[in-house]
């Protein structure tokens, strides 16, 4: 009989090719399709009056400048040097990638001040190195979100351990470390419920507007990952939750400003910025624009 961990990997094998079938179908030859729904959802958060912060890999914005036009207005984060997993890497190798990631960054005229992990798998000495870099916060801590009387939870267990890894639980505030400002992210994340679980857009509504009321009920920060090749499945589930943020007088504020905020915080003011009952951030992961960069990256390039 296998261990659960065996059975758990084996789907995760099985998984992994049916993703890869999934995922190629949404990137096209061009960068046409990416950016026809990336497009979409940057017009989607500027209706909200909403800036939204975009994580992107250097090697994609290297190959892909014609992103920046539509990010226009939004923060972009760096999402490493390439879409590999640096948590096994030594620190000289962590080190060499983020600052040739901020090189390029800087050859475009970008100053980004926040970094996420690619497949948010990262080890202290990332944390380390993305500090040293000067950088002002991490956000690639995923944090499982809770929904009391939520049946699937034991189902976003095990998918979050085959998305991410292992994952700390329950933390919904920014953490200072050092000179670093960790912001965790949520999880489950589209990826998670849409790929594995394949639910669909009334489900992954509800799911996503559970956990705006757990944040609203714990005061605490949201962070929501979202990846813009899935704007077409999710664009209801994000326009819903924009609504009920704002509806509840939330602070809704890219990452940058919620660290910046968090650092200076002093203990005497409120948990947020006008009383806010609570914080959101929609972060939308760039890792690939077209088919080509899709396939280099299951050859780690
Ligand atoms: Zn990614």
């Amino acid at each position: 009989m296998l261990s659960e961990r065996k059975e758990i990997r084996r789907k995760g094998l099985r998984f992994s090719l049916r993703r890869i079938i999934i995922v190629s179908t949404r990137y096209g030859l061009s960068s046409r399709k990416f950016l026809i729904g990336l497009q979409r959802m940057v017009t989607l958060l500027k209706q909200h009056n909403v800036v939204g912060t975009f994580p992107v890999t250097a090697l994609i914005v290297k190959r892909h400048p014609e992103l920046l036009s539509i990010l226009e207005g939004m923060e972009v984060a760096v999402h490493g040097y390439k879409h590999t997993d640096v948590s096994k890497m030594s620190r000289e190798y962590q080190e060499t990638m983020l600052r040739e990631a901020l090189d390029i960054f800087s050859s475009l005229g970008l100053k980004p001040t926040g970094h996420r992990a690619p497949y948010l798998r990262l080890n202290e000495t990332t944390l380390d190195v993305v500090s040293q870099m000067g950088l002002l916060y991490d956000s690639s801590v995923p944090s499982m979100w809770r929904d009391e009387g939520e049946s699937n939870e034991s189902k976003y267990l095990k998918n979050a351990f085959l998305s991410y890894g292992l994952y700390k639980s329950g933390n919904q505030l920014p953490v200072i470390r050092g000179r670093l400002v960790i912001l965790p992210v949520a999880i489950p994340d589209d990826e998670i419920l849409i790929d594995r679980l394949r639910i669909n857009e009334k489900q992954l509504t509800t799911t996503v507007i559970g956990m705006g009321k757990s944040a609203l009920s714990s005061g605490g920060h949201l962070v929501l990952q979202l990846h813009p090749e899935r704007f077409h499945l999710f664009h209801e589930a994000l326009e819903t939750v924009l609504n009920f943020a704002q509806e509840h007088d939330a602070w809704i504020a890219p990452l940058k400003d919620v660290a910046l905020w968090w650092r200076d915080r002093q203990d005497t003011e409120p948990r947020w910025p006008d009383n806010a009952p609570f914080a959101i951030s929609i972060s939308g992961d760039i890792d690939a624009v077209t088919l080509t960069d899709f396939g280099l990256r299951i050859f780690g390039r």
